[in-house]
């Protein structure tokens, strides 16, 4: 990765909903994320313009939830998302034209190109390092309907340890549809 990043403070998009700050704690580890140098991955899901869930997971708990995944489900989340959008265009053409401003490239679903205020439904990801949000890739949005085509791609099994994973995070209310990608 290349090492000179483009980076804003975490915009209030991504602070918490619960605490109405950033969110500062791996929500598996609870190491401190505001820690310099720390690099972790926010999630966001929305329902009618309201959080329904969020957490922020550290980049050793992110790989491991990652890789609890069975092999052949990563693989066909790589293949999705490799047929759906090319990451290094969209990086190259959004830093050109948008540059920082984060607004923009979270306003439409990635995948669908949906305007994101006309969608029901959607998840927003980030990654950050400690106090701030890195522009490489992310950040982005997909809509409902992206969530939904990947879930139908997944291993009964994968589903199981996203299921699993979902409870420990959330637990009884822990929703269906968390993913790591
Ligand atoms: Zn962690």
């Amino acid at each position: 990765m290349d090492l000179h990043h483009d980076y804003i403070a975490v915009p209030e998009v991504f602070w918490s909903f619960e605490t109405g700050k950033p969110i500062s704690h791996c929500k598996l580890c609870d190491c401190d994320l505001m820690e310099p140098g720390t690099n972790y991955l926010i999630e966001k899901a929305f329902k009618n313009g309201e959080t329904i869930f969020e957490h922020a997971l550290c980049l050793s708990c992110y790989t491991e939830s990652h890789q609890s995944m069975s092999e052949d489900s990563r693989e066909k989340i790589r293949d999705y998302f490799a047929e759906h959008v090319n990451m290094d265009e969209r990086q190259n053409i959004f830093m050109e034209q948008y540059g920082t401003e984060h607004e923009k490239w979270i306003d439409h679903c990635m995948v669908k190109g949906f305007p994101v205020r006309e969608i029901e439904e959607y998840q927003l990801y980030g990654f950050c390092i400690d106090k701030d949000l890195v522009f490489s890739g992310a950040p982005y949005v997909l809509c409902g309907d992206v969530i939904e085509e990947i879930m139908e791609l997944l291993s009964a099994e994968t589903l199981g340890t996203m299921n699993a994973l979902s409870q420990k995070l959330f637990g009884v209310d822990a929703p269906h549809d968390l993913l790591m990608f």
